[in-house]
């Protein structure tokens, strides 16, 4: 059995020169914006990396950081704004929000076609019903690492630990798109480890730090770790115990450089599409 790591670092940076070598050829520049809402400090982490790599591929940027003391209807103002503001062409609001506003209406009022996050509803409607659709980042960068290291999904069954509305349901769908027999666990599933035992495919999007170890995995297959949990000591890890899990795995995904990178670069590849629809 060949082994290989699936390396998110290299693959992104090599997919973010061709989003780069398009960008450039467009008058105007795509407009990418991010709302920030407060001082949480990794949400300030992951705007300022979305921030550089914008900037980087040559895309106009705004950032809009608003105090956490913000009502909820001069946030929706603000939405407003961007959805009629015709250099953005698409936004995200960098989440978790403050407890006092209603997250659900903050992205359901979002236009669909400027969602470059695709967490509104008719964005995931649209998904579901293998419609054209904006696809959220994370799954999205996921389909393009296994497309990338020609992993066969056809007839495969592939275990999606995690069924959040930003990573475990999508990813759900996208691969059951390209004919995958597919199941769901979550944290009421019963035996969780005679399940992943099973998966030729295996993604872990939870949070927990080495959730998932060597005995639950099948021998040659394909692990994908999306959890990003910060150990005492500040190291970034997974959900999966990388050192004793690649001793079994055929391709694994390590934390970091393996689905994080992705992420931005497809959130720049659904600004470009977010331009696209506009134009
Ligand atoms: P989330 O909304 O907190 O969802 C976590 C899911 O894990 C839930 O469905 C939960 O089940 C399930 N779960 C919790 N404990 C479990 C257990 N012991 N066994 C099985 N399932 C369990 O999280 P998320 O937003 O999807 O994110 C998941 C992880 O991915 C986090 O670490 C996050 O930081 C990371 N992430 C990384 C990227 C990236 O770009 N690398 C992007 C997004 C997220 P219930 O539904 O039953 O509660």
């Amino acid at each position: 059995m060949t082994f290989q790591i699936i390396d998110g670092k290299e693959t992104a940076a090599r997919l973010r020169e061709q989003i780069k070598e398009t960008v450039s050829q467009l008058d105007p520049k795509p407009g990418l914006a991010v709302i920030i809402v407060g001082d949480h400090p990794a949400s300030k982490t992951y705007v300022t990396g979305k921030e550089n790599a914008a900037k980087d591929i040559g895309m106009h940027f705004e950032k809009i950081e608003l105090p956490d003391t913000i009502q909820e209807t001069e946030l929706l103002k603000k939405i407003d704004e961007l959805n009629s503001n015709e250099a953005i062409h698409g936004f995200i609001v960098q989440l978790p929000l403050p407890k006092h506003i209603d997250e659900k209406l903050v992205i359901e009022s979002i236009l669909p076609m400027k969602d470059a996050d695709g967490f509104s509803p008719i964005n995931l409607g649209n998904l579901m019903l293998n419609n054209n659709s904006i696809v959220s980042a994370t799954p999205k960068g996921i389909i393009k690492l296994l497309e990338e290291y020609n992993i066969e999904l056809e007839g495969r069954h592939a275990v999606i630990v995690g069924r959040s509305n930003i990573v475990g349901k999508p990813i759900a769908l996208l691969l059951q798109q390209k004919h995958c027999t597919v199941t769901m666990c979550h944290s009421k599933t019963k035996d969780l480890k005679n399940i992943t035992k099973d998966a030729d495919i295996l993604v872990a999007a939870v949070g927990k730090p080495n959730l998932i170890t060597k005995d639950m995995v099948k021998k040659g297959a394909v692990v994908i770790d999306v959890g990003t949990s910060r150990l005492e000591d500040g190291t970034l890890t997974g959900d999966v115990d990388f050192e004793n899990v690649k001793k079994v795995a055929s391709h694994i995904t390590p934390v970091p450089g393996g689905v994080g990178p992705m992420t931005i670069t497809m959130l720049l590849e659904n600004c470009l599409e977010c331009y696209n629809l506009q134009r």
